[in-house]
């Protein structure tokens, strides 16, 4: 028997229009997230929801030499939860990225989302938020890796695009590597 969960992929600030590192549209993953959400709650399958929680000198910063500019650091407005973002009752935060000197694209990176997920007995994972080329991919590619049947939400991705085409080439990755497409 499948026993579901849904992962939601930093829907913080930083990652909106208006924040350090926006993902272009990033904001309308929110809606269909909120939907997502809505229907595991009533069938109380668990709601997990990573975030990026990076110290001020994460070494993914550009004042260290990393790609990106600062983001997400703990404790800040930027890493806070997008204000329309719904998170049910009962949903398991999942902070990355937590260590000066570890990137962590992936929310099973160095936590404990894995071990979340099988305490509750968890085989099959929904996986959607910002953004679809990084963290979502990364946690998508992580989830089959570690044997659980892996659903990406198209409906509910948005892509940063630092290339043209590294959205489409991330959805080719995430497939060919076994995960399925799923609209809302
Ligand atoms: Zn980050």
């Amino acid at each position: 028997m499948p026993r579901k969960a849904l992962i939601i992929v930093d829907v913080q600030n930083d990652f909106c229009p208006g924040g350090a590192l926006a993902v272009p549209a990033g904001d309308e993953v929110i809606a269909p997230l909120n939907r997502w959400a809505e229907r595991f709650s009533t069938e109380s399958w668990p709601v997990f929801a990573t975030r990026d929680w990076h110290p001020a000198d994460h070494v993914s910063f550009r004042a260290r030499g990393g790609p990106w500019p600062a983001h997400c650091v703990q404790g800040t407005p930027g890493a806070s939860w997008h204000p329309d973002l719904r998170l049910p009752p009962g949903t398991v935060v999942i902070s990355k990225g937590d260590h000066p000197d570890r990137e962590a694209y992936s929310g099973f990176e160095g936590t404990d989302l894995e071990r979340r997920l099988r305490e509750l007995g968890v085989n099959e994972v929904y996986v959607g938020g910002l953004a679809t080329d990084y963290c979502v991919k990364n946690t998508v590619l992580d989830a089959v890796r570690r044997g659980f049947t892996t659903y990406f939400l198209t409906d509910a991705c948005r892509a940063v695009n630092v290339q043209p085409g590294d959205a489409d080439r991330a959805i080719a990755e995430m497939e060919a590597a076994g995960a399925r497409p799923i609209a809302g």
